[in-house]
């Protein structure tokens, strides 16, 4: 058996300790002769296994007791609709930042329910930019505000928490949870699906200013209400018990590594080798504002597009795997979240040097 480096954008690589302990696991957990796929949600082991998982989430990003952690199915894009229908309330409409294409898509879905305001917009700069917050037209009346911390697609990144006074902030870290260190107290709500930091696709991690529950409309589907999914411990309905189990998995492994301190050391060194490359050697370019690179989605282009299958293949050939870009930007994009270790990034480097030198 060989592990590739897999660049993947979503779902992505995860560690591989974590996989070797679900492989132990799977036919017996830990002596109830069952895989936790077939547990019942209901029994003392899985109710320990998914009160565990809550509590090292809580431990590692800092969640105070003034929050709810939710473990909800329908990944980051069903909260598009889902915070709408909950944080709306009386307000007419609440603020928006447009930095890219997630952005765009929570700005589509919260428009069926309210009145969107985009207070900024990183158009001007072709997305490659954050807009100064100096210059953002929020209102004082919004219900709240949302952003997107890290455009997965785009790789841009925020470099400052904005500042929204008692308008709550919401923002969507699906691709930079667990990442770095971040002050949680400073927003009402964050969110992430699951399979780019934290476990398997279809899982979204809610955390919610507690203050914030029951002011969802009337109309809000049960399944989509934080209060009833509070209330029930996520488990209102079957939950996505395995990759809650898997969820717990990788929070533990994070927490040999340092946590989220020592994975914001590591993830900066990753992202600095990787763009420090990319700004010397002439071959390759990334677009974005130095300030605002991301450290978990680094896009970059080849001097000649003509090049990039080529690059592609050898890339394959050398178990360097998913490099090819978004779609709608065409170009490389390398995925380097906290499972991406380190030697990833080297054997990458090495081979865009090899390529260049080859072909440039
Ligand atoms: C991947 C991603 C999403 C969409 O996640 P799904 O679980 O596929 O709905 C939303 N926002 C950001 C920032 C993402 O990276």
């Amino acid at each position: 058996m060989s592990r590739a480096y897999n660049f993947c954008a979503g779902p992505a690589t995860l560690p591989e300790a974590v996989l070797k302990q679900a492989r132990e696991e799977m036919l017996d957990w830990r002596g109830s002769g069952m895989s936790v796929m077939e547990m019942s949600h209901r029994s003392d082991e899985f109710v320990e296994i998914a009160e565990t998982a809550e509590r090292d989430f809580r431990d590692l990003a800092g969640v105070s007791d003034d929050y709810a952690v939710l473990f909800m199915q329908g990944g980051a894009s069903s909260q598009f609709a889902t915070i709408p229908l909950n944080l709306l309330g009386e307000k007419a409409g609440a603020d928006y930042v447009n930095t890219g294409i997630w952005s765009k898509k929570a700005i589509a879905e919260a428009s069926r329910y309210g009145e969107v305001n985009v207070v900024a917009s990183g158009a001007d700069s072709n997305f490659t930019s954050i807009p100064d917050q100096s210059t953002w037209n929020t209102r004082a009346d919004a219900a709240y505000l949302h952003y997107t911390p890290n455009e997965t697609i785009g790789g841009v990144e925020f470099d400052f928490i904005p500042e929204t006074g008692d308008v709550p902030l919401v923002a969507d870290f699906s691709s930079s949870i667990l990442s770095r260190p971040l002050d949680v107290s400073r927003f009402g709500l964050i969110y992430a699906g699951a399979q780019k930091n934290i476990g398997p696709s279809g899982l979204v991690v809610v955390v919610v200013r507690k203050d914030l529950l029951g002011k969802a409309r009337d109309i809000t589907p049960t399944m989509m209400n934080y209060q009833v999914i509070a209330d029930n411990g996520s488990m209102y309905n079957t939950p996505a018990t395995y990759s809650w189990y898997l969820a717990g998995l990788v929070f533990q492994w994070l927490k040999t590594q340092g946590g989220v301190e020592g994975m914001g050391q590591l993830n900066e060194r990753k992202a600095r080798k990787l763009y420090d490359f990319i700004d010397r050697c002439d071959f390759y370019a990334n677009p974005i504002e130095a300030r605002c690179r991301s450290w978990m989605n680094v896009p970059f282009t080849l001097a000649d597009d003509a090049l990039n299958g080529a690059f592609l293949k050898g890339a394959d050939e050398r178990g360097l795997l998913n490099l090819k870009g978004h779609r709608s930007v065409g170009g490389m994009r390398a995925s380097i979240y906290n499972a991406l270790p380190e030697a990833g990034v080297d054997a990458l480097i090495d081979y865009m040097a090899n390529f260049a030198e080859e072909r440039g």
